[in-house]
Parts: C-alpha cells; structure tokens; sequence
C-alpha cells in the first residue's frame, strides 16, 4: 500500500491552486502575476527582492535543507514553522469527524489545536512519569491508534516539555504497527541538542514516517518562520498543493539561507555545546536546591522542574525579570515550570533567583 492511501480520499486528485508562478514559463519582461512594475523604495537596496512573488519553495533553501536533515529535496516542504507542517498534515489526511489524531500529553499544543479546528477525533495517550523521566507509553499508543482509527499519530522527540528524545527502535515499533493505517509524524524541533539520530534515517524502511524540523530554536531563527516536513516525496507533493500559494516570504529564506552557511552553522554547533554543557550545571544546581522537588533529564533546551510551591517559584523568577513557561495547567505537571536555557549569566539570573525563594520555602 503506498502512503497516499493515507490521504483524505477527496483530496487524492485535488491539484492545488495554479499560480502564475506555476506555468514556469521563461521570458524576460513578466507581466503575468500583476505584480509592481517598480521597486518600493524601501527594497532598493536588498536588489528589490520582494517586488516579485516568491519562488514557493525556494529551491536553494529547500537544497541546503535536504543536505541538513539527510533526505532528497523532494522529500521536504518547507513551511511557516513547524506549526504550518503540523496543521497542513492534519487537513490532508484526516477527514473531519472520522479520522483521529494521537498525541501524548504533556505536550507541545498544536497537535490538539490543529486536530480541534479540523474536527479530528483526538487520542490523547498520557507520557508515563518514570525514574527516567517523562516517557510515551509504546503499547497503549499502539493500541489506542488500532482501536481509536488514528490517522496521525505525533511523537515528540525530544518532547516539549517532557524534555526526553524517544529511542529510534520504539518509532519504528510504532511505524512498523501501524503501517498502511497510520502516518507516524516524529516531531524533532529539539533534535539539534538531542544525542538520539533522526527518525529521518528510517523513512526509506518506512514511508509511514514523517519528520518536522524548524530553524527556530538551535538556529536562533524563530522570527524567521522556516520550519519543514520531511516525508515521501508523493506525501510532500500533495501537502504542497494543500498549502498558500507563496508560503515563504523572500526575505526570510534568503535570511535562512545565509544562517546556514559554513560560518553561521558554526556558529550554531557553538551554541548547542554552550547550551547542552549549561543544561547539565543547571540539571544539577537546581537538584540541590531546597524548594525544587524534582529536575527532569532533557535532551532539549529547557528542563521540566516541580517545585515544592510553583507560583512562588513564577513570582519570585518574574520579580527578578525572569519569565518561564508555567506549566501547571497542563496534565500531570500542577506544580511545575518548564525553563528554557538562557546564556550562562542568564542561568545565573534563575539560580540567583531562585536562591532567595529557599530562604523563605
Ligand atoms: N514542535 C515543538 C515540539 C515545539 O516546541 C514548537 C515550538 N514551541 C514547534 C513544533 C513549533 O515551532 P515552529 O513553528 O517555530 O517551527
């Protein structure tokens, strides 16, 4: 069975909206997308770059992309974030009110946000809080995607904000379960600061598999809004035609483009030791100190701590200047915060403050 099956009948012949920029037609004076004959001022000087509608898939970007994340540039869409790959998987494969999404809270909300606005069923299969941390529940996954007609089932590797990578051998046992019934999409937003290689590595045993990437956390480019889908070629095809016409504004993939350079990419790689050595010194220092019940591992950046009393811990970190993620609404984590990791003296902001919330704890 090829992975198309996995697509919402209605949409299997649907092309998409036909472009002016589509017809790839050649000729030197373009009078055919409406668009300005001169240049707005304030883009002279980037070579007028936004008076034409852009390539929709930036073919350079989409290269350098591929290169990055092991895959062939037919297998990756670039889209507004990883948010968009997430929304635009969820409208191609599930019909409204038939086909269900399965996500494992605590997690990332776009899963449950996208699902809700398509009227998808949704499965929710609790990470199981172990001696090693937060960790999905492989089996009940597997079975409540069988007996619940899951369609999209989202792993979160490393998990927001759970924090854990998911080893490589329970995606595949998840893929490998549900092959010809469900599309398993391994959300990898956090991969770059994880040890665990990319769920990309199995899409040519498994065409079920599909993986999200984003420049918007280890490559410092969230304003940017580069995020990407990773799947078989046929599947990107048809979430292209699912998608805005001109999705990627010129100036953020030319930006894209040069962040990842040779010299940006190290840059980059740079930061992702700072950030891994400064998530262990945090790891620990917060461990030890009172008030703080517990510090997940994380393979991420940012750790999952529980406190003794959260919202002293929120205030006294938001009197100091320093804001973190309050996590006490969502499920199983009523007392616990989700710091992501600053620059070292930013870190020592949070120490700092949160030393003088011990003296009163
Ligand atoms: N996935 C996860 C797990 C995230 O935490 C986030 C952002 N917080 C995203 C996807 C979305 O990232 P973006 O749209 O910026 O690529």
């Amino acid at each position: 069975m090829s992975v198309l099956e996995l697509v919402r009948e209605d949409l299997r012949d649907f092309g998409g909206y036909s472009s002016a920029r589509s017809a790839k037609l050649q000729g030197d004076i373009w009078l055919n997308a409406n668009e300005s004959a001169w240049a707005n001022p304030a883009d002279a000087d980037a070579a007028a770059s936004c008076r034409r509608y852009p390539d929709p898939q930036p073919q350079l970007l989409r290269e350098r992309l591929a290169d990055m994340y092991g895959c062939q540039p037919e297998q990756l869409l670039i889209g507004r974030g990883s948010d968009e790959a997430i929304d635009l998987l969820v409208r191609a494969l599930c019909m409204p009110g038939r086909d269900a999404v399965l996500y494992t809270p605590p997690v990332f909300g776009m899963y449950a946000v996208s699902a809700r606005l398509q009227n998808a069923p949704a499965l929710e299969v609790p990470l199981l809080d172990t001696d090693a941390g937060l960790v999905p529940d492989i089996d009940a996954i597997i079975a409540t995607a069988k007996q619940g007609n899951a369609k999209l089932v989202f792993l979160c590797s490393p998990s927001n904000p759970g924090g854990l990578s998911i080893p490589l051998q329970q995606v595949r046992a998840v893929a490998e379960a549900l092959r010809g019934q469900a599309l398993v999409v391994v959300d990898e937003a956090y991969g770059e600061f994880a040890d665990e290689a990319s769920a990309a590595t199995l899409m040519d045993r498994f065409d079920n598999i599909a993986v999200l990437r984003t420049l918007s956390k280890a490559h410092a480019l969230a304003a940017a809004r580069i995020g990407s889908v990773i799947a078989d070629a046929a599947l990107i095809a048809v979430l292209r035609c699912c998608q805005a016409p001109y999705p990627i504004p010129t100036p953020c993939s030319t930006l894209a483009l040069s962040g990842l350079g040779d010299a940006a990419l190290a840059q980059t790689r740079a930061r992702i030791t700072t950030v891994r050595s400064e998530r262990s010194r945090l790891c620990i220092a917060l461990s030890a100190q009172r008030g703080v019940r517990h510090v997940y591992a994380s393979d991420a950046n940012f750790l999952l701590v529980r406190f003794s009393d959260a919202e002293a811990a929120f205030q006294t970190l938001l009197q100091a200047g320093v804001v973190v993620r309050d996590q006490r609404a969502a499920p199983q984590l009523q007392d616990a915060l989700r710091i992501t990791l600053g620059t070292p003296e930013q870190n020592d902001r949070v120490l700092d403050a949160l030393a003088t919330l011990e003296l009163t704890a």
